[in-house]
């Protein structure tokens, strides 16, 4: 680890991986240190609550890059250290070690931290976050005395983890405290539609739930959850999916403009100077969300976060304004979207649900704004044309599946 770095980017996840890439594909030749609080080389965080929870794939078939990758592009990794100032007039970070670097350009991509329940009895030590290489390890150590799992918020991320546990033979209860799964990203015909799957599969799935706490044994471990009707669901394991928290301490302490992560400009500048910020923990105006600011929890706008933010150091004009998409695999459905739903006026349904075969499309002032596509990946590559283009297509068209969407009539 070097004292001064030309970049330094803290964070190696998608976003800070991607950073240091893309710098050296645009043949940037300065020193760049991409610090990680991990003690891994960077690695996809996709698979976590998918194949590698599954055992379907080791965890060298998820890195990113080998890791011989770094040092031979004369990137210095870092791993295991943390962040814990920035002081942005004098351009250096203090580590939790006390150690200093001094940068001429930050890159902050921390993403961040798994939300965890606080109520009695949450500090159990089988109560498992799905965020982090480490966090899937101490899972799968578990599994094999693990018979019933209890998994707390009915997102993508406690979706996948119920698929996957199932399909590993685990009684599954999903504990969701609104009153439908995927409630925050994907409109009612997806959601009743992953509901009805998973209890297809032998899954419980328990809507306006809250956990008030949880029953543990002498040795600090949970044996069940306990629900606010007063219900108690027995478990051996239960799994939190219910969002993160945008690590963003350090860059809030230092003054930048922050609020649900940090601000950022088209060129995912922070407020400070010389200070960029990408990936989950960067707070964008999106063109897809009507312009709101908004964080996207995804792969695809933290790699280009991360391209936009290495162009604008190197001098290049570019801003983002990427179309967002995003996956997920739950069961043999694959679950392709593009474009962001939220603020919807209207949706219609192509194809038949039952047919486990079919694409969501959502409207807003009569323009395609988003799709969701199950089993349907014509239906998605055909719609992200027409996301981009917002365009407003006719819906008795659009629900007729012998007509592909690139021949529906523009109204
Ligand atoms: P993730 O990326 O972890 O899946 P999301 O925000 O997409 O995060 O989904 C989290 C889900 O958890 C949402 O459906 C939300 O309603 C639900 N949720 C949040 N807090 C709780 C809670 N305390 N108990 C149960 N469900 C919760």
């Amino acid at each position: 680890m070097n004292a001064y770095y030309d970049i330094l980017i803290v964070g190696a996840g998608h976003a800070g991986a991607q950073a240091a890439i893309a710098l050296r594909q645009q043949k940037f030749e300065g020193t760049i240190g991409l610090l990680g609080n991990e003690k891994y080389p960077p690695y996809e965080r996709p698979p976590l609550s998918k194949e590698y929870l599954a055992g379907d794939k080791p965890f060298e078939r998820i890195l990113l890059r080998p890791e011989s990758f770094w040092a031979e592009r004369n990137i210095d990794l870092v791993t295991g250290c943390r962040v814990s100032k920035v002081d942005p007039m004098d351009k250096s970070v203090t580590l939790s070690s006390d150690e200093q670097i001094s940068f001429d350009k930050l890159i902050w991509a921390t993403g961040g931290s798994p939300r965890m329940l606080d109520c009695p009895g949450s500090q159990a030590r089988n109560i498992h976050a799905v965020r982090s290489r480490a966090d899937v390890d101490k899972i799968i150590a578990a599994l094999p005395k693990v018979e019933n799992v209890v998994v707390v918020g009915g997102g993508y991320i406690g979706l996948e983890a119920s698929a996957v546990l199932t399909k590993l033979g685990k009684k599954v209860t999903v504990v969701e405290s609104l009153d439908r799964v995927l409630s925050r990203v994907a409109g009612e015909p997806l959601s009743r539609f992953y509901e009805d799957e998973h209890r297809s599969h032998g899954v419980g799935v328990e809507l306006n739930a809250t956990v008030e706490g949880f029953e543990t044994n002498d040795d600090g471990i949970a044996t069940a959850v306990k629900l606010g009707d007063g219900r108690t669901l027995p478990a051996d394991m239960i799994i939190v999916g219910i969002g993160i928290i945008p690590e963003t301490g350090p860059l809030v302490a230092a003054g930048a403009v922050a609020g649900n992560g940090v601000d950022v400009d088209q060129h995912c500048r922070t407020s400070l100077d010389d200070v960029y910020a990408i990936g989950d923990c960067a707070a964008h105006s999106n063109r897809y969300a009507g312009g709101a600011l908004i964080r996207l929890e995804s792969v695809q706008n933290a790699n280009d976060q991360a391209k936009v933010a290495a162009l604008d150091i190197i001098g290049e004009d570019c801003s983002y304004d990427s179309v967002p998409w995003f996956w997920s695999n739950q069961f043999d459905l694959k679950l392709q979207t593009v474009g962001i739903s939220a603020g919807f006026d209207d949706a219609v349904v192509r194809g038949d649900p039952k047919n486990r075969s079919f694409s969501v499309i959502y409207f807003r002032d009569d323009k395609v704004i988003a799709l969701d596509c199950v089993n349907a990946t014509k239906d998605y590559v055909q719609g992200r044309k027409v996301v981009v283009g917002a365009l407003a297509l006719d819906k008795e068209e659009l629900v007729n599946t012998d007509i592909p969407i690139k021949e529906v009539g523009v109204i």
